[in-house]
């Protein structure tokens, strides 16, 4: 079994996107995120951290700005106060009974780093995209880095979040798989992952996937990050592993990734808002 690791993967995408920020850099413009970040969910807070420690060592500023719990407050940052920002991305959850979506709406489109604002989601389901969800963007990172096949390959995506599993779903439409997408409404899910080729996981719930669930051979990515008592574990249980033919490990898969390709959209941002 071929475990993937995310982090040639990412030390590629960082060493361009590095290049591309000294550019801006030597040109006055250093790029700049703003995380919004309401309440105070811990696993976000972890997320930041190491979203800091990357970007710095990449040239690119992330700010933290804190918000209140209110629709009207978030909303009207988003419309007056980011105007410094190249990108934006707002921690999710929101806590509750905040409307995501309706939120969401609010990001403007050329600053929508983490692809979630309406005309994001449309252009990349129009398959002309612009920003990608970073989660979504790195599994097909990582598969193309390892040169696993999608052309004709039965995919199973279990999971249709916006930020992680239906777009994960789209790229690999695009990348020309056949994709069945589940989720906790699918009857009898393991006669849908046991005929797929490829299986991505993004429930979040530790061991969620087995090795009595997928094909011998078969590729597993692996989104889910469960906080455990003893570290960070995936949704993939052990049994999988005996299975698979190759598998994302969690850690050491997808995170790293995502985070590369977050920061590669902020330059991306910052070079399309200076004009280069
Ligand atoms: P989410 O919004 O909670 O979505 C979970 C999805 O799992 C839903 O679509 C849900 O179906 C489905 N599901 C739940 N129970 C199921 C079942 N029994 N059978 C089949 N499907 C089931 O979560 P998310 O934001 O997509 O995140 C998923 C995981 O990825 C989490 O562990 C999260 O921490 C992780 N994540 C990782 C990264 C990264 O960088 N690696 C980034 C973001 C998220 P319904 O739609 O029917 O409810």
């Amino acid at each position: 079994m071929r475990l993937l690791h995310g982090r040639p993967v990412a030390e590629r995408v960082n060493a361009r996107t590095k290049e591309r920020a000294d550019a801006l850099a030597s040109r006055g413009t250093t790029p700049t995120l703003d995380v919004l970040r309401v309440g105070a969910d811990p696993a976000a807070g972890t997320y930041l951290a190491r979203l800091m420690r990357q970007a710095g060592s990449l040239g690119i500023t992330v700010n933290e700005v804190p918000l209140p719990p209110s629709e009207a407050d978030i909303v009207t940052h988003l419309q007056l106060k980011t105007k410094h920002a190249h990108g934006i991305l707002m921690l999710t959850p929101l806590p509750s009974p905040l409307d995501e979506a309706k939120i969401t709406e609010h990001i403007p489109p050329a600053k929508d780093v983490e692809g979630v604002s309406p005309e994001s989601v449309g252009l990349l389901t129009l398959g002309r995209p612009r920003f990608i969800p970073s989660t979504a963007e790195a599994v097909l990172e990582l598969l193309r880095f390892y040169e696993v096949a999608l052309d004709g390959t039965r995919a199973v995506v279990i999971g249709r979040s916006p930020v992680v599993g239906r777009p994960a779903a789209t790229l690999l439409l695009h990348a020309h798989a056949t994709v069945t997408l589940a989720h906790s409404r699918t009857a009898d899910l393991p006669s849908h992952t046991r005929d797929a080729q490829l299986v991505v996981v993004a429930v979040g719930r530790q061991g969620f996937l087995r090795g009595d669930m997928i094909a011998k051979g078969a590729t597993v990515i692996d989104a889910g990050i469960n906080v455990t008592p003893s570290g960070i574990a995936g949704d993939a249980d052990e049994s999988v592993a005996a299975v698979a033919g190759a598998l994302s490990p969690v850690p050491g898969g997808l995170g790293a990734v995502t985070t590369a390709l977050l920061l590669r959209n902020v330059v991306t941002a910052a070079e399309q808002q200076i004009g280069t």
